[in-house]
């Protein structure tokens, strides 16, 4: 299917980052988007390079724009620090919906319930002057055009699978 469809079915890109699969609570985690009802696509473990990184956070998310250099810089090491679990997840208007589930940016600042409030707690105040990057646990896309520009980068066509969750039955 396209990213988006009529009834604004959508995909969305979700990695689980490297201090989530270096803690191991990447299937606790998952459960949350599975138990609302968002399909699983596609998945796979990677180690991607830092060029690939480059293109992820810069080439498609503007991030030197938007956070600086700096934090351009330390956000690339923290993601080669390991492996991550890379998903595609669709379902009706699933990028502001995995976005609502992850919650904001700052760990500091997420509410509990989300997945960065409940699982991580650093604020941009220590990461800036510490000079790490956040580790937040999740990436998942901010828009629909980031979607599908980030599902492109991470995804070949033939890695997404097309197939009947239950959940349709009540969304199509
Ligand atoms: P989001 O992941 O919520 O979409 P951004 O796209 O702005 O946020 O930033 C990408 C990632 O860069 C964040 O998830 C976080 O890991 C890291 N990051 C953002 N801002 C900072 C900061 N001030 N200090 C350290 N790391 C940061
Ligand atoms: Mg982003």
């Amino acid at each position: 299917m396209s990213e988006t469809n009529f009834c604004g079915v959508e995909r969305t890109l979700v990695i689980f980052k490297p201090d989530a699969v270096q803690r191991g609570i990447v299937g606790e985690i998952m459960s949350r988007f599975e138990r609302v009802g968002l399909k699983i696509v596609g998945i796979k473990m990677a180690a991607p390079s830092r060029d690939h990184y480059y293109e992820h956070y810069e080439d498609i998310g503007k991030m030197v724009t938007r956070r600086g250099e700096d934090t351009f810089n330390v956000t690339l090491d923290f993601m080669m620090d390991g492996p991550v679990i890379a998903m595609v997840l669709e379902g009706v208007e699933a990028v502001p919906l995995v976005r609502k589930i992850v919650g904001p940016t700052e760990p500091k600042s997420a509410d509990m319930g989300t997945i960065r409030g409940d699982y991580s707690h650093m604020s941009f105040g220590y990461a800036d002057s510490c000079e790490k990057g956040v580790p937040n646990l999740i990436h998942a896309s901010g828009d629909s055009d980031e979607a599908k520009q980030e599902i492109a980068h991470w995804f070949s066509d033939k890695e997404l699978s097309e197939y009947s969750s239950l959940h349709e039955k009540f969304t199509r």
